[in-house]
C-alpha cells in the first residue's frame, strides 16, 4: 500500500516509509495536567488513535507515546490553590484525562511517559547541550541558545532576525538573546529537584525531546504529533535541541492537526465557550464526538455547533442501526461469522493511506451501509451480507467507533421465528407483541 503524509517539517505530502520495516514510533504530545481538558484537547487524541488503528490494521506495529507534563508553573499554582501537593494534582488530572480518553474510545499509549519520571535523563540531556555549547547557564537557570541553531525556525517557518527586531519576547536579562528559551529553571516554590546547576525543574521544551530520546532507542522517530498551536515554539524548540544533541529532527515525519471552534469562534477563557472534554463526552457520547472530528480532515479546523452533533449523531445512529439488523438477520440464519478480516477494504483503506482522510473513508463506509440496507431488504445473498458485515466491522474499529450488537440465543432465535411467521401471516395482533418483547430484548 502506498502510503504519503503531508509532512509539517517539508511542507508537503511525502511518500512514507517506516524507519524500521514493519514497525511504527510515534510520540503525540500529551497534556499538562493542571485541570480538566478541554474539547480541543481531544482532537490529537482522535486523530492519532485513528492512525495509530490504520497501521495497525494494515500489519505494522506500533509503538505509541504520549507523555504528560507534571511538572509546571500551572500544576504548582493549582496545588497551592486545592492545598494539596504537585503529585496528587498531577495524579487527579491524568485520571481524569484518561477517563475522557475511554470516553472518546482512544486506546491508551503503549507507554504514557511522566516528566517526573524523567528527571536524571533529562539533566543528564541538559548537560550534554552544555557540552555542544548550544546551552549556557546563568545563576541557576539554563537556556538553549537558539542562534546555535543556523535551521531555527524551519519548522514554524518563523525567521529568528524578524523575531529579534519585532517580537515582544518576554524580557529576561540573564538571556543572551531574547529567544532564547530555558532548558532549567532555578524555583524557590513548588516542586525541585537537584542538578549541577542548583535545585531547580525542566523547562517544557525540553522533555518531550528527552522523552523521545530515552525511549525510542534510535533517538529519532517515524511520526511526531500534536495540535498546529504547538509547532511554535515548542515542536521548534524540540528540534533545535535533538539537531545540537543527535543532529536530527527528532522525527522523520512532523504532523499537525487543526483547531476546534466552538460556532466559528475560538474556544477561550475569555470568550465563555470552552467545552470540557468529560461534559461533552457525557452529553454527547463518544461515538457521536468521534464521528464529529473525524468527518473533517485532520488539518482543516473542525467547527463545534449544535448543527454539527446532531448530523453526527444521526450519522452514528444509522450505521448503528444497519450494523445491528445485519448481525441479527446473520444470526438468526446461524451464518454469523464475527472473526474473519474483511476482504472489501480497498478503497476505504486508500483514503486512509492518502493523508489520512478520514472523511473520505466515513464515505466509504456510508457507501456500504447503503448497500448493506438495500440487500437486507432484498435478502438475497446471505454471504454478501456477511461480507458487509465484516467491512463495516472493520471500518468502525478503525475508526474507533463502539458499536455494539446483539448475542441471540436460542430462545432469542425462536421469537424471532415466530415474529417473521406472524408477520406473514398478517397476524398483526401477534407480530406487535412480539416485536414489543423483542425490542425490550434489544434485538429489534
Ligand atoms: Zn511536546
Amino acid at each position: 500500500m502506498n502510503l504519503q503524509f503531508f509532512n509539517s517539517l517539508s511542507k508537503k505530502v511525502e511518500p512514507f516509509f517506516p524507519l524500521e520495516e514493519g514497525k511504527i514510533s510515534m510520540y503525540v504530545c500529551g497534556p499538562t495536567v493542571y485541570n480538566y481538558v478541554h474539547i480541543g484537547n481531544m482532537r490529537p487524541v482522535v486523530v492519532f488513535d485513528t492512525l495509530r488503528r490504520f497501521f495497525e490494521y494494515i500489519g505494522f506495529e506500533v509503538t505509541y507515546v504520549s507523555n504528560y507534563t507534571d511538572v509546571d508553573d500551572k500544576i504548582i499554582a493549582r496545588a497551592l490553590d486545592e492545598h494539596t501537593d504537585e503529585q496528587s494534582i498531577a495524579r487527579k488530572y491524568i485520571a481524569a484525562f484518561e477517563q475522557s480518553l475511554a470516553g472518546i474510545h482512544s486506546r491508551k499509549p503503549n507507554i504514557a511517559p511522566r516528566v517526573t519520571e524523567y528527571m536524571n535523563q533529562i539533566i543528564s540531556f541538559i548537560g550534554k547541550l552544555i557540552e555542544v555549547n548550544a546551552a549556557y547557564e546563568v545563576d541557576g537557570d539554563v537556556f538553549f541558545r537558539v542562534q546555535s541553531d543556523k535551521d531555527y525556525g524551519e519548522l514554524s517557518n518563523v525567521k529568528v532576525d524578524d523575531m529579534l527586531v519585532g517580537a515582544r519576547v518576554e524580557e529576561n536579562e540573564k538571556k543572551e538573546s531574547p529567544l532564547d528559551f530555558a532548558l532549567w529553571k532555578k524555583t524557590a516554590t513548588g516542586i525541585k529537584w537537584a542538578s549541577p546547576w542548583g535545585e531547580g525543574r525542566p523547562g517544557w521544551h525540553t522533555e518531550c525531546v528527552v522523552m523521545i530520546d530515552s525511549i525510542f532507542p534510535r533517538r529519532y522517530i517515524d511520526i511526531h504529533g500534536g495540535g498546529f498551536d504547538l509547532k511554535f515554539p515548542h515542536h521548534e524548540n524540540e528540534i533545535a535541541q535533538s539537531l545540537a544533541v543527535n543532529h536530527n529532527h527528532l522525527a522523520h515525519f512532523w504532523m499537525h492537526n487543526g483547531f476546534i471552534n466552538i460556532d466559528n469562534e475560538k474556544m477561550s477563557k475569555s470568550l465563555g465557550n470552552v467545552v470540557l472534554a468529560q461534559d461533552a463526552i457525557a452529553k454527547f457520547g463518544g461515538n457521536t464526538l468521534r464521528m464529529m472530528l473525524l468527518s473533517t480532515h485532520y488539518r482543516a479546523p473542525v467547527n463545534f455547533t449544535e448543527e454539527v452533533v446532531k448530523s453526527s449523531r444521526i450519522e452514528v445512529d444509522k450505521i448503528t442501526q444497519v450494523y445491528r439488523q445485519l448481525a441479527v438477520y446473520l444470526q438468526e440464519n446461524n451464518k454469523f461469522d464475527a472473526g474473519r478480516k474483511s476482504s472489501q477494504m480497498d478503497s476505504f483503506l486508500a483514503e486512509l493511506a492518502n493523508d489520512l482522510n478520514t472523511s473520505n473513508a466515513i464515505t466509504e463506509l456510508f457507501k456500504v451501509v447503503k448497500d448493506a440496507n438495500l440487500a437486507l431488504r432484498q435478502k438475497t445473498d446471505i454471504e454478501q451480507l456477511q461480507g458487509y458485515f465484516l467491512t463495516m466491522s472493520d471500518m468502525i474499529n478503525i475508526l474507533g467507533f463502539e458499536i455494539d450488537y446483539p448475542r441471540l440465543n436460542a430462545e432469542d432465535k425462536k421469537l424471532l421465528a415466530k415474529y417473521r411467521e406472524a408477520k406473514q401471516k398478517k397476524d398483526f395482533e401477534l407480530s406487535d407483541q412480539l416485536r414489543a418483547l423483542l425490542g425490550q430484548r434489544h434485538i429489534l
